[in-house]
């Protein structure tokens, strides 16, 4: 495990079994989380023989370094990184003052094999610890310092089905939460999923309640099993009533998200369908139109405005997402894709 995986009360334990003062846990994890510190050697309160002992057992501050990153005309950050088995993994950071945004990554690769995401056309290859997801956060909060900013809000939703990674992303979150860390508000923390249903239901049984987003994307079976293979584990009827379950415990809206695929699921009749399935549950969708992958196309402005129409016309909350990083890879999996070609 790398120390930015662990809570003080584990660093107290490591310090012990190095007959270190344990009260030098708080001072690390705060220097860890809270400063975001890129070298431990910025420990400026600790002895240097803790410092020293420190870069021999963990080398870095971080378990992952930067391998390529993208700007674009639109302000969004792609990272990719590399982790210390050489696979890697990308983060995205979405401006929005003053709200800033980090998209993270939750495994190598996917196993889920949604048609239209470039991370589940790679397929699968390890699940990420907390600390390797903590320290997505920690990379890109070290570099807001140096600009007077810091992240506001973290979704769930880049590499991999973060509830299949279930206890790494719990940890992950508590370590984001934590109040002597960075202390990110639960409501502040997202977690997306394309709809592992025992997953939902022990979620709403955590005393962290994060926001909660579902990749819905089609309104029928047979059209959701086409492009999300996990539909034919877990269809709609019991996804629903799992997501049901989840706002009756916790009384927290579910966020639906709908990437509109052009001539797949982006006609009225598929607004309605998606309307009627959505009436009377406490909800909010984001429609996003698709970043192209492949043959995959998105729909033109108006048919997606056409879309939003119909659900607000059914008094169901409903947002676009609006199209950020298109000219830096910024679909999830696309950059990482791009360097494994290279
Ligand atoms: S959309 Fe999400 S769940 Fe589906 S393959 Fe891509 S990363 Fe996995």
């Amino acid at each position: 495990m790398h120390i930015v995986g662990l809570f003080p009360e584990e660093i107290e334990n490591w310090l012990k079994e190095r007959q270190i003062a344990s009260f030098r846990a708080e001072q690390i994890f705060s220097w860890l989380h809270r400063h975001a510190i890129d070298d431990f050697s910025k420990m400026t309160n600790l002895p240097r023989e803790v410092i020293t002992q420190l870069q021999d057992e963990f080398g870095s501050v971080w378990p992952l370094e930067l391998v390529d990153c993208r700007v674009s005309k639109d302000g969004t950050e792609k990272y990719l990184f590399s982790l210390g088995d050489g696979t890697s993994i990308e983060s995205v950071l979405i401006p929005d003052e003053p709200r800033q945004t980090l998209c993270i990554s939750t495994q190598v690769g996917c196993a889920m094999g949604c048609s239209f995401c470039a991370t589940g056309r790679s397929g699968y290859t390890r699940n990420l610890t907390a600390a390797e997801i903590v320290a997505q956060v920690l990379w890109v909060e070290s570099r807001l310092k140096t600009l007077g900013k810091s992240i506001s809000n973290i979704v769930y939703m880049g590499m991999g089905e973060p509830l299949a990674n279930y206890e790494a992303v719990m940890g992950s979150l508590q370590l984001l939460n934590h109040p002597k860390g960075l202390n990110l508000g639960a409501r502040r923390l997202t977690i997306s999923t394309c709809g592992l249903v025992p997953q939902i239901r022990a979620l709403a049984e955590e005393e962290i309640q994060v926001n909660l987003a579902i990749s819905l994307h089609a309104v029928d079976d047979a059209k959701r099993s086409e492009v999300m293979p996990v539909n034919r584990r877990y269809p709609i009827s019991e996804l629903m009533a799992a997501c049901d379950e989840y706002t009756e415990k916790t009384g927290r809206r579910i966020s639906y998200e709908y990437a509109l695929i052009r001539g797949f699921n982006d006609h009225q009749g598929e607004a309605q369908a998606l309307r009627d399935l959505l009436r009377g549950r406490l909800c909010h969708v984001n429609l996003i139109p698709i970043n192209p992958v492949g043959e995959v196309e998105r729909p033109s402005p108006r048919s997606v405005a056409e879309f939003a129409k119909v659900l607000e016309a059914g008094q169901i909350p409903v947002s676009i997402r609006k199209e950020r990083g298109t000219d830096i890879e910024a679909a999830c999996g696309q950059l990482r894709q791009t360097h494994l070609q290279e």
